[in-house]
């Protein structure tokens, strides 16, 4: 724990790209107890089980964990030292809890430069928030379904669904959803997803 003492913004991530900075934490001690994709999570495969990543996104958590502020403080800085167009929070893992959702609104109204992206499973805390607030309109929280794992989303969020090519799993996928293209540094769609509209996975 010592050595770290700064959160680790990721820069050159292959979907992302070199124009979106994105800040990662542990999938599955992050994620919602029941993620029916914790079996085939992308997040706890390939390059995501580096030690070096795996060090620095429990790095990030347990920053977050001692200090919540520092966390965000530290997001903030960076992004007003280098004012990026596009953030994206958690290619892995998922909002902690309230005050991280909190902290995530605060920071995008601090930081008004960026447009900030989150998928996230962690629907009821959403949910919840948004029976009192408004999100600021420069984050974007996309609600992630799993086949038929389709969360109650009263406030009409943005969705993304994965494509499993089972027909009794993609019945859910909307007809207008949209295919992820697959690099984002060109595609941007889902910063700019409006309430109902979607975006399809294909799962690989
Ligand atoms: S739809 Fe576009 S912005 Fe969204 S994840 Fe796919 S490539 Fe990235």
């Amino acid at each position: 724990m010592e050595q770290f003492k700064t959160i680790h913004i990721s820069i050159q991530n292959r979907k992302l790209g070199a124009s979106i900075p994105s800040i990662n934490l542990p999938a599955v001690t992050t994620c919602r107890a029941n993620a029916p994709c914790r079996k085939g999570c992308y997040a706890c495969k390939g390059t995501f089980l580096y030690s070096t990543v795996q060090k620095s996104m429990q790095n990030n958590l347990d920053i977050y964990k001692i200090s919540p502020k520092a966390y965000f403080s530290q997001i903030q800085g960076y992004l007003q030292m280098i004012p990026f167009k596009h953030f994206r929070y958690h290619s892995s893992g998922d909002i902690v809890d309230m005050q991280y959702l909190e902290l995530m609104v605060q920071t995008a109204k601090i930081c008004k430069e960026t447009k900030f992206l989150c998928f996230t499973k962690k629907y009821e805390i959403v949910n919840e928030y948004l029976t009192k607030h408004k999100l600021p309109k420069n984050l974007n929280i996309v609600f992630s379904s799993w086949g038929g794992f389709i969360p109650e989303n009263p406030h009409n969020l943005p969705m993304t669904y994965v494509k499993f090519n089972k027909s009794e799993l993609d019945k859910f996928i909307p007809q207008n959803a949209v295919e992820c293209s697959g690099h984002c540094e060109n595609c941007f769609a889902c910063w700019n997803l409006k309430k109902k509209q979607s975006i399809y996975f294909n799962k690989h």
